[in-house]
């Protein structure tokens, strides 16, 4: 394979995969997603290897890089925060590499809303509660569909990870009533998940605008809204003794 595309994780270096640490160390040329890849990440680097932070390239700049590196026998690591296929715009760089027919392959990462879930001690999906985990993100400069909109996915009620939107936190929860939670559902938030640095803010779509803002919150973090968050909930069938599955028998 010509290029690797390498999800990072969000953040803590133990958190890379094990396939995407041995990439990475073996790589002539690396392009990292400068800002919210780890930097000591790249520590992991071999002696002499080629590092460009794609924070300050374009498109056409990274597939050019990568283009040269590749004609020369250069194996080529992408690094892409957490996991490459969310809010990663992987999609447009694999596009170009197939036109001019070069190889790649996508490793995954660990997405920064698992690292929050992690950090909060949280289970997204709680029997009784909600089965379902929304990914989603405010609309931004980046237009999102009608039927996206975060009102109209707030209506099902489920647990959401909002990304890419606490700088508009105010917002985010305005849209959320709008949407039908109720003014006391529990939101956390989540910043820098899984680094030193981590920071965790409670409190409910009434209250918590507030908190952030006096925080000075405005990047790098997750919102996680719903009722998982502070439950009462039924316990999972996958447990209960009565239960039969593919391992086990159910007690008598
Ligand atoms: N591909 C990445 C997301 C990139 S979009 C992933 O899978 O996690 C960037 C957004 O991700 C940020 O605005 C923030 O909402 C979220 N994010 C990235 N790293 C984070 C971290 N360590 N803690 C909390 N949120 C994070």
């Amino acid at each position: 394979m010509d290029i690797s595309f390498v999800g990072a994780g969000p953040g803590d270096v133990e958190l890379i995969t094990v396939k995407g640490q041995r990439l990475v160390g073996e790589a002539d040329v690396i392009i990292y997603a400068g800002s919210l890849v780890n930097p000591a990440l790249l520590a992991l680097a071999k002696q002499g290897a080629a590092i460009y932070n794609s924070a300050s390239m374009t498109l056409d700049e990274v597939i050019e890089t990568m283009e040269k590196a590749v004609a020369v026998g250069k194996k080529v690591v992408r690094l892409h925060t957490g996991d490459p296929s969310i809010y990663g715009a992987i999609q447009e760089q694999m596009d170009a590499l197939e036109k001019k027919k070069i190889t790649y392959d996508v490793v995954p990462g660990v997405s920064s809303f698992l690292a929050t879930a992690a950090a909060l001690k949280c289970e997204y999906t709680l029997p009784d509660v909600s089965q379902t985990v929304i990914i989603t993100r405010l609309e931004g400069r980046t237009p999102v569909p009608e039927k996206e909109k975060l009102a109209l996915l707030a209506s099902h009620n489920a647990t959401m990870c909002i990304f890419l939107s606490v700088h508009m936190i105010q917002n985010v929860m305005n849209e959320l009533i709008d949407g039908g939670y109720t003014p006391d559902t529990p939101v956390a938030i989540v910043q820098k998940a899984s680094w030193p640095e981590q920071k965790i803010f409670r409190g409910t779509i009434e209250t918590i605008a507030a908190i952030v803002t006096d925080a000075k919150i405005d990047r790098t973090a997750m919102i996680v809204v719903g009722r998982c968050l502070d439950s009462d909930y039924a316990l999972s069938r996958l447990y209960a003794p009565e239960f039969t599955h593919m391992y086990r028998e159910a007690s008598k």
